[in-house]
């Protein structure tokens, strides 16, 4: 079977057909830059010590240093690393930050480990990785399983490796260590800025509409909430375990609040009759517009048929597989694609890096408005050259941010040098 890497480059492939672009730069942006795998030994609570798996890629730095998250889980690999980080370096185009890509990971079930545990692993991931990652050269911020309070512990034990407070090595940080305020809903925020500003071309009607959102982590839960909020019906969500789905909606806040009080979603308040379901059923649930907003590959071969949404946000990084998304375009279910939709995240890691070497701190207010005008804008241009070109948003996306990379890359000197 072909790797995660090998299908998400076929991307690139597809992209450079609707560019003129030279065959140097798809082949430059064909393998990442640098990847790094190292083994950690941490000290377990009982005194042994276990060993850890451990990744960084910085897949393309053409457009400044490589920004990415650091995911714990059991399944992560090198593969799944560099795709993740070749994801990145188009995200961070398609939202025009003077960034590349790169990405992180650890093999580890956070739900093993004590926090004293945690704290150590994610010390040792630091100790080993400090030359590859810096405030000018690789940036990382949180992605599944690690948070602000993993961030502070890491900008901690690069400040005291350096010698000095390195605040901008890392976003996602704790308020209290450089971390930008509205960074915490970014992601959702993003998408809900995106799925607004495009609503009435992708055939939404707000406080008619139906959402499904998979997940309930912070960024299905922040957009849920601001969709909400706007009158929209959220009318299922879910955790790992299962899901709640409810035609006549229901308050997010609420359903979050009971999923903290009781660890599970069954018994949630809901507008109207409540029923679970799996997961997978969820996502072929009726609603016009879906959100995958948790793991990858959730929208595959099997169930794409049978998707009922018009629209698809990819909140997600990689939930629709490409065989999926190629069903999905033939029945004429929009998919806004997860390089633009959830770029929101990333775009405010770059406000807190900015503020972080500024030593200046904005207000939520100025973080909210700076994001907006960068989403907005973007997701219309992808919106339109999708229709310009004939194409599907994923690729209008990949297009876009091609057409900046290779600039980029072209001006780093690959091409004109030798043709004089
Ligand atoms: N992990 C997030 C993503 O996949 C955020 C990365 C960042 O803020 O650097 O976009």
């Amino acid at each position: 079977m072909a790797s995660m890497f090998t299908k998400a480059r076929k991307r690139l492939k597809a992209a450079a057909q609707h560019l003129d672009i030279a065959p140097e730069v798809v082949e430059k942006l064909s393998y990442p830059k640098e990847t790094l795998a190292v083994s950690l030994l941490v000290r377990m609570d009982d005194g042994s010590r276990k060993v850890f798996k451990a990744f960084r890629c910085r897949y393309d730095d053409s457009r400044g240093p490589t920004k990415g998250g650091i995911r714990y889980h059991p399944d992560v690999c090198m593969d799944e690393v560099m795709t993740l980080a070749f994801w990145m370096t188009f995200k961070c185009a398609v939202a025009n930050l003077p960034y590349g890509g790169g990405k992180g990971g650890v093999k580890v079930d956070v739900h093993k480990l004590s926090n004293a545990e945690l704290e150590r692993l994610s010390r040792a991931y630091i100790k080993a990785f400090a030359s590859f990652i810096g405030p000018d050269r690789d940036i990382p911020a949180p992605d599944m399983y690690t948070n602000g309070m993993v961030m502070g512990w890491m900008v901690d034990e690069y400040s005291s490796t350096v010698g000095y407070p390195a605040p901008a090595v890392i976003t996602g940080k704790p308020i209290a260590l450089g971390g930008s305020l509205g960074r915490e809903d970014a992601t959702g925020r993003g998408g809900y800025y995106v799925t607004r500003h495009l609503e009435k071309e992708l055939g939404l009607a707000p406080g008619k509409s139906r959402v499904v959102v998979q997940g309930l982590g912070n960024v299905a839960f922040w957009f849920a909430k601001l969709m909400a909020e706007d009158g929209y019906t959220i009318c299922g969500l879910s955790d790992s375990r299962g899901a709640i789905v409810d035609p006549d909606g229901m308050d997010p806040s609420a359903v979050a609040e009971h999923k903290r009080k009781t660890g599970r979603l069954d018994g949630a308040p809901t507008k109207g009759k409540a029923r679970m379901m799996t997961n997978a059923e969820l996502l072929t649930a009726e609603c016009d517009l879906l959100v995958p907003a948790a793991m990858e590959n959730q929208i595959v071969e099997e169930n794409a048929k049978d998707v009922k949404a018009k629209v698809v946000l990819e909140l997600a990084n990689g939930p629709t597989t490409p065989a999926a998304d190629t069903i999905l375009n033939k029945k004429g279910v929009t998919v806004i694609p997860d390089i633009l939709a959830n770029a929101g995240g990333v775009t405010v890691s770059y406000f807190e890096w900015v503020q972080n070497k500024a030593g200046y701190y904005w207000g939520v207010d100025e973080v909210q408005r700076r994001l907006k005008e960068i989403m907005e804008p973007e997701g219309r241009l992808i919106h339109r050259l999708a229709r310009d070109k004939g194409i599907d948003m994923r690729t209008a996306a990949y297009v876009h941010a091609l057409d900046r990379i290779g600039k980029a890359v072209e001006a780093h000197g690959t091409k004109s040098f030798f043709a004089g």
